[in-house]
């Protein structure tokens, strides 16, 4: 195989009781990328289309990504990377993670397979420190595994797959205003009151929980962020407005994506997914701010080869 082209996936990671643990894969939306063998050592990235991102390896989460996998496996040629992007980076639903786990699996597509799902992830966070400052796996591990994950520890890395209740369905409202990850993170308090931490965990366990039983009931009572979201909801329009016209229009649960702005509501099948979707429509349109809805299943299977030769 000398060039793969992938469908590189969106994905939500922070998910209300999982800050910087849980994270869900999406459907539909995503970038496409390009990756072929080059006769020239190393990693260089030749097109980039639909937004502008940079072309230095060292600066592109994709070419830092590429460049440490291939410090693990030396080998006498490189690889060449487009990126056709359709997830605005920024935009709060993985769009640094999509590159990032994009370009090491069609480069490990491209050696054989010499690296298995996990060990890519490792691959990937290198590439997503660019983005944010910090290796964080919670957005790639979804994108790689397929599904929904659980990412118990970053170091040593330890990642859980869990199991995808069958009618969980996501709408995602993406509102287009820029939300620095860095501003975003700033208005963190530093210490969790032992009474949050508590709720919270309790949460997290009944969440995972419900996943194994399907229990939607449960896991619409434990989708709830004792810690984070009252900070960073402060910094997304309208938060608690769509937040009660979502939970009123029948969403389990409703929170910010990532560190925002875009927000998910997650529902039980399609039919509830638009309603939620309408509702939000009703919060959204009035103030003039342009947005995105995408509905989306949980997509299982990760990233996925368009083609090949
Ligand atoms: P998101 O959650 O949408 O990925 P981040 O803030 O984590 O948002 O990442 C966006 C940052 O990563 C931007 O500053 C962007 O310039 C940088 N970046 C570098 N390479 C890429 C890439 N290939 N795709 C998206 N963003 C990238």
């Amino acid at each position: 195989m000398e060039e793969i082209k992938i469908f590189a996936p969106a994905s939500v990671a922070n998910v209300s009781c999982g800050f910087d643990v849980l994270g869900f894969c999406l459907g539909p939306v995503g970038d496409e990328m390009v990756i072929r063998k080059s006769s020239t050592q190393g990693v260089t990235i030749s097109k980039i289309e639909g937004q502008d991102l940079p072309y230095d390896v060292k600066k592109n989460v994709a070419g830092v990504a590429a460049e440490t996998l291939l410090t693990s496996y030396p080998i006498d040629y490189g690889f060449e990377i487009e990126i056709y992007k359709k997830i605005k980076a920024g935009s709060g639903i993985g769009s640094s993670a999509a590159s990032a786990a994009g370009a090491v699996f069609g480069i490990n597509e491209l050696l054989g397979k010499p690296f298995s799902p996990h060990q890519l992830i490792a691959f990937a966070m290198e590439g997503e420190s660019v983005a944010s400052g910090a290796a964080h796996a919670d957005n790639v591990s979804p994108v790689l595994l397929g599904g929904i994950t659980l990412v118990r520890s970053i170091n040593p890395l330890d990642v859980i797959s869990l199991p995808t209740p069958k009618e969980l369905t996501a709408v995602i409202l993406h509102p287009k205003i820029e939300l620095k990850t860095m501003h975003a993170r700033e208005i963190l308090k530093k210490n969790v009151p032992m009474e949050k931490a508590i709720q919270q965990w309790g949460n997290l366990g009944a969440f995972v929980s419900a996943l194994y039983k399907e229990d939607y009931e449960l896991l619409s009572r434990s989708l709830k962020d004792e810690i984070v979201e009252p900070m960073r909801s402060l910094l997304i329009p309208e938060f608690e407005s769509l937040k009660n016209a979502s939970l009123n229009a029948g969403a389990l649960g409703f929170g910010i994506s990532g560190s925002g702005p875009s927000v998910y509501a997650l529902t039980k099948g399609m039919d509830k997914a638009k309603k939620v979707s309408e509702g939000i429509k009703k919060i959204i349109s009035p103030i003039g701010i342009d947005f995105e809805i995408h509905l989306s299943n949980i997509n299982n299977q990760g990233l996925k080869i368009i083609s090949s030769q």
